[in-house]
């Protein structure tokens, strides 16, 4: 049993799917979209210590299940999705701030560095705490400072990549703590150049991956030397199904849902592939997406 909130900005029972890229899951029992720091802390000081909290980004790695989620969502807008180029040249951005506009500022101000994040449709603050990259970077990388509140204490923080813990594809954040702004590194470049770039990342995406589709790019984590999506691959396990999700022909490692599809049958597709690997090859791949919510038999707490 949680507990409830009673604020104006608070909305409750909030449907869910369409703030994630998979467009599945049902509903937040309680949702706030706090436009400034101020709003959050509004919002915060009429949260219950027993109501679990989650702060959303883009919903890009995220599948909420088909209950929902029985606590507060709160997804950062406003002052959060703020970008622009400080006068050392660096990056900075709000904690919500789409990565795609934050590739796109920096290679516009002639500053290089951030080109990879073109192709990768989440914000600063899933971008942390998933230390997310491709193309030769990650933001562990390219990250100078994150400015991080601690939603239980809430003790504001100057963090340095080495205090954040980056590993691949994770990082030391946990549910309570939220990226209010971060700040990045680059170097100069040329303009045309830069926006040269960023068109042939998005080409190459095009090219090998399944865009304009519903899925959360890549599910599983690549093994140590290995590649997860090789791995399905191999297996004969493109077009492989439950449901109304199927893991994808152009990519193995990209599950891709139908109009019908439920977190159920992306649950269920992830675990039979797991499962199926681990038979044929010994190897247990971590799943990179998060599910959130109860599945069944199984609930999965933020
Ligand atoms: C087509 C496609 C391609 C992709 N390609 C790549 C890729 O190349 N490389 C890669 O690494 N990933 C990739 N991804 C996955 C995803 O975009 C990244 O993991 C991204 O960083 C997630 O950001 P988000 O804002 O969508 O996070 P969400 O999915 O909203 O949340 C993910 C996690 O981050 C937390 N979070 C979100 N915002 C904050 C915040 N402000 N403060 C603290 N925690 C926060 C959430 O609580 C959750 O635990 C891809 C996804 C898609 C759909």
């Amino acid at each position: 049993m949680t507990g409830s909130i009673d604020h104006p900005a608070v909305r409750r029972d909030v449907p869910l799917a369409g703030h994630t890229t998979y467009k599945v899951g049902g509903p937040a029992a309680f949702w706030a979209e706090p436009a400034t720091i101020a709003d959050l802390n509004d919002v915060l000081d009429a949260v219950p210590a027993d109501l679990p909290v989650l702060v959303l980004g883009r919903g890009s790695n995220l599948v909420f299940s088909d209950t929902g989620f029985a606590g507060l969502v709160i997804r950062p807008t406003g002052e959060f999705l703020d970008v622009f180029v400080g006068d050392e040249g660096e990056v900075v951005a709000g904690g919500a701030a789409p990565l795609p506009k934050v590739a796109r500022t920096a290679a516009a101000a002639g500053r290089a560095g951030l080109e990879f994040y073109v192709g990768i449709p989440g914000s600063v603050g899933g971008a942390i705490r998933m230390n997310a990259g491709g193309h030769g970077s990650d933001t562990a990388a390219v990250l100078l400072a994150a400015t991080v509140l601690d939603l239980v204490t809430r003790r504001i923080d100057e963090r340095t990549p080495a205090e954040l813990e980056f590993g691949y594809r994770r990082s030391g954040l946990t549910d309570r703590h939220m990226v209010l702004r971060a700040s990045f590194r680059t170097e100069p470049g040329d303009p045309p150049a830069l926006e040269g770039r960023l068109r042939d990342i998005t080409r190459w995406r095009k090219e090998h991956q399944p865009g304009g589709t519903l899925n959360a790019g890549s599910v599983f984590k690549n093994p140590p030397g290995a590649s997860a999506g090789e791995i399905i691959d191999r297996l004969g396990l493109k077009g492989y199904r439950r449901g109304d999700v199927a893991v994808s022909e152009m990519h193995a490692n990209f599950f891709v849902a139908g109009p019908e599809a439920t977190a159920r049958d992306i649950w269920e597709l992830v675990r039979a592939v797991r499962m199926k690997v681990e038979e044929a090859t010994g190897i247990v791949l971590e799943p990179e997406i998060r599910f959130v919510g109860e599945f069944g038999d199984t609930e999965v707490h933020p």
